[in-house]
């Protein structure tokens, strides 16, 4: 049987250290992915490092064209927060639509950009709004820092710490949820910023891609039927029991355009 010691961090210090300290110690913050990859044996740290309720890791504020939001705020924190619905709707929305309750009554958005789950929702939005992932140890642009399925920049001692939002003019999001987890099949964020389209697609590939193509398009005139005559390149989508590649390809062009068409009202 194989143990580990658990340990709630004190401070953002305190985990950072221990996380320096033990190659092997993994954070846990609403463990919703980490718990249930425990039960399966996929993972066996020696040490879990709790950092759930950190204060230094919470908090949501909008200033100075920013929306700033800490990595261990839960979902159910983004969907209802105030501050948010009045920066970037969009946000607020995506956070509402992750999973059911218990999941976002648990799982933060830390978690959620650090595991980079291919049909994760937030990655979307952190790719398309052009976030800053900050760390315990520099600032990360997210074109930098997703890396393909599960995989991102961050290295094995490095903890986000919060997520920093440039509040765009216009943004919206659009997912077609399994029915059975709400994961994204294919998930579409959209957002503008003066004259800057970014179109960020989760779900149908291995890992969440801007569609430079749709962005080009988009960027000179904002509305669904500019991307008619695009397609999304089908190549290395996603194929399981759930939908080919060309049905996901299909679907992220879909929830581009209801996107766009909920920005833009055509
Ligand atoms: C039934 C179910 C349905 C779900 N549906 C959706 C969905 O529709 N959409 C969606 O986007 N997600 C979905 N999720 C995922 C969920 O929303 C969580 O965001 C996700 O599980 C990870 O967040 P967490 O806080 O639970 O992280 P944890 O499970 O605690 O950790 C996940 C990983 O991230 C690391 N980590 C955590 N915090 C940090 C940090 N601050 N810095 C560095 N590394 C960190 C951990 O070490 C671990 O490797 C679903 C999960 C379940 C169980």
């Amino acid at each position: 049987m194989h143990t580990f010691s658990y340990v709630k961090a004190k401070s953002l210090k305190e985990a950072g250290d221990m996380l320096a300290a033990h190659a092997d110690a993994k954070l846990l913050a609403g463990g919703m992915t980490l718990i249930p990859t425990l039960k399966a044996r996929l993972a066996q740290p020696s040490h879990l490092i709790d950092i759930g309720g950190l204060a230094e890791l919470t908090g949501i504020e909008a200033k100075d064209g920013k929306l700033t939001i800490g990595a261990a705020t839960k979902h159910v924190e983004v969907a209802k927060s105030a501050v948010v619905k009045k920066a970037i709707p969009a946000l607020a929305y995506l956070a509402s639509q992750i999973g059911d309750p218990q999941v976002r009554n648990r799982g933060t958005i830390g978690g959620s950009l650090a595991n980079n789950d291919p049909a994760a929702d937030y990655p979307s939005a952190a790719l398309s709004l052009n976030a800053t992932i900050v760390t315990s140890k520099r600032q990360i642009a997210a074109d930098d820092f997703f890396h393909g399925m599960f995989t991102t920049a961050l290295d094995a001692s490095e903890m986000i710490v919060k997520i920093v939002f440039p509040i765009p003019a216009k943004a919206a999001y659009e997912k077609f949820p399994h029915p059975a987890s709400g994961y994204a099949m294919a998930g579409s964020f959209v957002s503008q910023s003066g004259k800057e389209v970014r179109v960020a697609i989760t779900g149908a590939g291995p890992g969440v891609f801007r569609w430079k193509d749709a962005e080009a398009a988009l960027g000179k005139k904002l509305n669904a039927g500019a991307i008619d005559a695009l397609a999304v390149d089908a190549t290395d989508l996603n194929e399981d029991m759930h939908g080919t590649k060309e049905y996901r390809a299909n679907l992220a062009k879909v929830m581009t355009k209801r996107a766009v068409a909920k920005i833009s009202g055509k």
